[in-house]
């Protein structure tokens, strides 16, 4: 008994000893529990995410990230990689283990003469897309500001561009990443081609990213794009609508069904406040005249309709639902990748509508198709390219006293859904489990992830989704 206390001391004793010197090794901040602002900063976007990390690791730079990798290996302990911090299933933080944490790491370098972008990764869409913007310049981003550059390409990256040019990740020509031995390696399609292939959608637990170069496009500054808010009893003329006309229409065109309840903005007419509302957003991600007319169908359905659909600067396109999505409320989000919509999942996601415990979380009906579904289903690890749908269960209540109502409604909604689905998108998967994740990639994909994993990860140091 005795001599277990003097070896505890001891190994307090070491780990003391290793803390201290990390900290001088590190030029960004070490946040150890006994911090001020430890619990601040182990906070993630998603309020529903409570772990106790034993160390933060705010990197400056790549030393910092090869120094932070050391020292835990040196402690034994496991790493988590938070760039955004906006991963709905907390993948980005871990218990009792080391975050290195990249929210410091904010460089943007544009190059409009040959049409990329660096970026480290600690920038966000809405810090990209206004530096980007400069030269007119996007590539397919986040369709709110806050969320990680990082992250969300890591797991394939679906924005308002990706019917026209693909996903984020298919935009992505190179990478730099440290690896587990301390490795920096700079990867392409030409490098280290495996591992360039996997973490495009594939995700996290490879290694830390710290900077990716994009292909960009031309886009804007103005496109055509907004809100249409039509009342909960067009739900079927509606979905209808859309259905037809997204399989017909120019990979210009992105539109996201949200079934929601009409939130207390102004700009949303008093009597439609709090009632059930499908909201269609997005745009014509081109000339806005053109998008106009291209457009005018999805506006053609009743009187009632609220349209604030027009002319609007791409960049604050890529904002709109900032204010309908704060950080740190509770989230649980689940969604399912169909080949079609057809009447049965209508029916099903009508049901539960109508009878949601939150009048803040969202139903999305999300078409894909276009660019994204044209590029080569091998050219990376991002799984389900041919799905037509996603159907995303995004729910978000406030009250902690809600959570059990909401966790059931969401996880009832997903089980019924379960016969028509032929996936899931690792990010927007608020559980991390083996199977969803597994489902995420089809069989040949998921083991060629777990063949890189182990090789670039052997000791398993990276929380890995696989
Ligand atoms: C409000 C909201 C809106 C969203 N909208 C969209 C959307 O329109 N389209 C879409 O496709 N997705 C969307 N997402 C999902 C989003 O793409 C994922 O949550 C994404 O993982 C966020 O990236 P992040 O860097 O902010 O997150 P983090 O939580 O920091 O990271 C997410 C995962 O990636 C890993 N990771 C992060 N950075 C690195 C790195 N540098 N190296 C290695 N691993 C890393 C983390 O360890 C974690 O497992 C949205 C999410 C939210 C919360």
């Amino acid at each position: 008994m005795k001599e277990k206390s003097i070896d505890m001391e001891s190994k307090e004793h070491e780990e003391d000893k290793l803390n201290k010197d990390l900290k001088t090794k590190i030029k960004g901040r070490v946040i150890f529990p006994n911090d001020l602002d430890y619990d601040q900063e182990r906070k993630i976007w998603n309020g529903m995410i409570d772990k106790k990390p034993a160390i933060i690791v705010k990197c400056s730079g790549v030393q910092d990230v090869i120094n932070a990798i050391e020292h835990a290996k040196s402690r034994g302990i496991k790493i988590s990689v938070r760039s955004g911090g906006h991963g709905v299933s907390g993948s980005s933080i871990i218990e009792s283990g080391l975050v290195i944490d990249l929210s410091l790491m904010k460089g943007i370098w544009v190059n409009p003469k040959d049409k990329t972008a660096i970026v480290q990764s600690g920038v966000t869409w809405g810090e990209f897309d206004r530096e980007a913007q400069v030269f007119g310049l996007a590539t397919p981003g986040g369709r709110i500001s806050t969320t990680g550059v990082a992250g969300f390409t890591l797991g394939g990256g679906i924005g308002w561009l990706s019917r026209k040019y693909g996903l984020a990740c298919d935009n992505l020509l190179s990478a730099q990443i440290v690896t587990a031995d301390g490795q920096v390696l700079n990867i392409d399609k030409e490098n280290e081609k495996d591992l360039f292939w996997a973490i495009r959608g594939g995700g996290s637990g490879l290694g830390v990213v710290t900077s990716f170069q994009f292909k960009m496009h031309q886009v804007g500054p103005m496109v055509y794009g907004g809100l249409i808010i039509y009342p909960a009893k067009l739900l079927d003329n509606v979905i209808d609508l859309v259905k037809k006309y997204m399989e017909r229409s120019p990979q210009e065109v992105s539109i996201l069904t949200v079934l929601s309840t009409a939130p207390p903005l102004p700009f949303i007419p008093k009597e439609m406040q709090g009632s059930k509302v499908i909201m269609l957003a997005g745009g014509f991600m081109g000339d806005p005249k053109e998008g106009e007319e291209i457009l005018s169908p999805i506006k053609s359905i009743g009187e009632q309709k609220v349209d604030m659909m027009g002319p609007i600067p791409y960049a604050v396109l890529q904002s709109l639902p900032d204010a309908l999505n704060p950080p740190h409320i509770n989230n649980y989000w689940k969604n399912h990748y169909l080949k079609d919509l057809k009447a049965e999942p209508i029916e099903i996601i009508r049901k539960y509508y109508y009878n949601c415990p939150s009048p803040i979380t969202e139903i999305h009906l999300e078409y894909l198709g276009g660019a994204l579904s044209k590029v080569p289903d091998e050219e990376n690890a991002f799984g389900h390219r041919n799905a037509n749908w996603n159907i995303n269960i995004v729910s978000k209540w406030k009250d902690p006293k809600e959570t059990e109502i909401n966790l059931n409604w969401t996880r009832r909604l997903s089980e019924e859904l379960s016969p028509f689905s032929v996936g899931h998108y690792i990010n927007y998967n608020g559980d991390s489990t083996e199977d969803m994740v597994k489902s995420s990639y089809n069989e040949i994909k998921y083991k060629q992830l777990v063949k890189i994993k182990k090789n670039y990860d052997p000791y398993n140091i990276f929380v890995a989704k696989f």
